[in-house]
């Protein structure tokens, strides 16, 4: 039986002074919700208050991006090894506002997932189709492309002890949450297309959904036999609301 995994992405939001009451919440809350795993990915400047914060916690915390390359003259970059050096567990790659709005591609997020992984943390693999792309039939295409990238870099392999997120680029941020019936097809998929290389790995692959999650949604969609979690932004600002959603996991 896989473990759930509740991970927030903060996104760009948040202030010393606001995480401060967050971040405290969240290790309050989790200490009474020993059967789930959390982790929280900050944005770069308030890891080392996550760390600071959450250390000796059972709660993770982690980045939204990562460069793929170990150094060098990238100005603006921030390396897997930098992120190592401040705890981190998790790190996003390819999250739809990443390829959407800075271009990456499929293959450039598997690199990223490989630095990540190389320097120790877990990566959180982000895919997901446009709701053009859904109302075209293209979704398996979509996400198979997007995993594809990965399984052709670094091998199947890679995908052991990772974590793959399922986030519907229209669910995302927008209030509307694929059904659970939806998720779980999505996520049989993966699974199988991972089964097809190896069928422990694709076992024990933590899948989690992400777009629109809410307390009062979770419970549904976690109960699916191929979602093992989910990848929370907006209800992860708001401690009640996350610890909720941590709580049906
Ligand atoms: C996300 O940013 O990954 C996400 C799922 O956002 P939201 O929960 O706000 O839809």
């Amino acid at each position: 039986m896989r473990r759930k995994l509740v991970a927030g992405n903060w996104k760009m939001n948040g202030s010393l002074a606001q995480n401060a009451g967050l971040l405290d919440a969240v290790r309050g809350g989790m200490a009474s919700i020993p059967n789930v795993d959390c982790a929280v990915c900050v944005p770069f400047p308030y890891l080392p208050q996550a760390q600071q914060r959450l250390a000796g916690s059972s709660v993770k915390w982690g980045a939204q991006d990562v460069h793929q390359l170990e150094k060098g003259a990238f100005t603006g970059e921030v390396s897997a090894a930098m992120l190592r050096d401040f705890g981190c567990s998790h790190v996003i790659v390819g999250h739809s506002e990443r390829r959407a709005y800075y271009g990456e591609s499929s293959r450039l997020v598997a690199e990223k997932f490989l630095a990540a992984q190389k320097a120790g943390i877990t990566p959180i693999l982000c895919v997901g189709e446009t709701l053009e792309q859904r109302e075209n039939g293209t979704t398996e295409a979509v996400v198979a492309e997007q995993l594809d990238a990965l399984i052709q870099l670094g091998g199947v392999g890679a995908l052991r002890n990772a974590v793959v997120a399922y986030e519907p680029v229209w669910a995302i941020g927008t209030g509307k949450t694929a059904s659970s019936a939806q998720a779980q097809a999505v996520h049989a998929f993966i699974r199988q297309r991972v089964a097809s290389h190896d069928s422990q790995i694709a076992s024990g692959l933590c899948i989690l959904y992400g777009g629109s999650v809410k307390a009062n949604n979770a419970a549904e969609l976690f109960a699916m036999p191929d979602i093992d979690g989910g990848l929370i932004g907006g209800a992860s600002l708001v401690a009640d609301e996350f610890l909720a959603i941590c709580r049906a996991g």
